[in-house]
């Protein structure tokens, strides 16, 4: 094949990666279509804390969206608590919805196209990817809300580039041949770890991201607006397994009695975590954010090291080598970091983490501020 194109590039998943993909793509001058199988204003189980450095990334697209102001991070175990404030000024806790709602509107007014469709086939040459797309109906998958039906163009499309943005499960991944090895991704089924998010009507009582640590799971408190906490909780399958309520209420009862029993808005889950890709790039297909490969949600760094990635994607579209080289040098720390951290958090040694945090607070500020750029 060869010849005619429908847009230089397709991307797949419409999550905060893909939005900023399309912005700095179209900011290169390029044609840009956005596809998601989700509609309307799109929701994900995420702590939602945009440390200084997102927050910065996020602000660099031409975006802004409302939240509440985070001024560090608080490391907390019954009776004891290791707090560090932000150096260089403050994040922001940003509801996934108003993330999405910005980033999404900034694409637009750049002039991006969006499309509601699942993608679930590729073929490539030389010169593109045809993309087979499956058009969706008005309702969702069932992760996220739905508040509107975009449009939908069904059929196949064939881009200059698809670069695939479609989260921790990717089907780029996968059809790319990207996949460490079918069905598994280097981790064993009893080390796999999950995270459920829900949001309490409460007004914030810190401006702090507090991490609090029981001995067998993790909850991320996060105030995103004036009225709204976020508790994402993050486990091992077998106590997961028992759903957010129990787990909110039999390992954090201090937090449960404190966020209350209002709710907002639906629960939502995200897991196993872990996710590897064996390359990044394959032809003209490049894989960004959660697609190209995760660790862990406990360093709460998903948006800005994906944020970077989409940067680096955009610069090297004609070279993947070059692409391969920055993802390597924007996820090493990330990597290196969350993969030491969950290491020590899953081993009988968790329970001298917060100890540690506390009694080294310069090892500790140096680690929060290394999160924060
Ligand atoms: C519990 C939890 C807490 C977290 N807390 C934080 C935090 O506090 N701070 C932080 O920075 N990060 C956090 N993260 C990580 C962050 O949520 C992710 O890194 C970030 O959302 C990645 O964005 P993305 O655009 O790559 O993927 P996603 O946001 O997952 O978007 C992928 C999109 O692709 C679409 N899609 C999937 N398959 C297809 C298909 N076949 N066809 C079309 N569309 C498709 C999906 O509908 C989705 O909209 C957390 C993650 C979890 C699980």
């Amino acid at each position: 094949m060869g010849g005619r194109t429908d847009t230089d590039v397709l991307v797949v998943g419409a999550g905060p990666v893909g939005l900023a993909v399309a912005t700095r793509a179209r900011a290169a001058g390029l044609d840009v279509l956005v596809v998601d199988r989700r509609a309307g204003t799109l929701d994900k189980a995420c702590g939602e804390g945009l440390l200084p450095g997102a927050l910065r990334s996020v602000r660099e697209l031409g975006a802004d969206p409302p939240g509440h102001p985070l001024t560090g991070i608080s490391y907390r175990a019954p009776g004891r608590n290791a707090d560090h404030r932000f150096v260089a000024g403050p994040g922001r806790g940003v509801r996934r919805t108003t993330l999405h709602a910005a980033l999404r509107a900034r694409a637009a007014e750049v002039g991006a196209d969006f499309v509601h469709a699942r993608v679930t086939a590729l073929r490539q040459d030389a010169a593109g990817v045809d993309v087979e797309l499956v058009p969706r109906g008005g309702a969702g998958d069932g992760v996220g809300d739905v508040t509107d039906a975009d449009d939908r163009r069904p059929g196949t499309l064939r881009a200059r580039w698809v670069l695939g943005c479609d989260g921790l499960h990717s089907t780029v991944r996968r059809l790319a041949g990207l996949d460490v090895r079918p069905g598994w991704n280097g981790d064993r089924p009893s080390h796999r770890r999950y995270g459920l998010r829900r949001h309490f009507l409460v007004a914030p009582w810190t401006d702090l991201v507090e991490v609090h640590w029981s001995p067998h799971a993790e909850a991320y408190v996060t105030p995103v607006a004036p009225d709204v906490v976020g508790v994402a909780l993050l486990a091992p399958r077998a106590v997961s397994a028992a759903g957010f309520d129990t787990l909110l209420r039999t390992q954090f009862p201090e937090l449960a009695a404190r966020v209350g029993a209002a709710q907002a808005g639906p629960l939502l889950g995200a897991g196993p975590l872990r996710r590897r890709s064996q390359r990044r790039t394959a032809g003209r297909v490049r894989l960004v954010g959660d697609a190209s490969g995760y660790v862990d949600a406990l360093t709460g760094e998903g948006v800005r090291v994906g944020l970077a990635q989409a940067a680096a994607a955009v610069r090297h579209l004609d070279d993947p080598a070059a692409y391969e080289r920055a993802w390597r040098t924007a996820t090493r720390d990330y990597r290196a970091l969350t993969t030491g951290l969950v290491a020590w958090a899953s081993s009988p040694a968790r329970g001298a983490i917060v100890p540690a945090a506390v009694r080294l607070p310069r090892l500790y500020g140096a680690v929060v501020e290394r999160l924060a750029r």
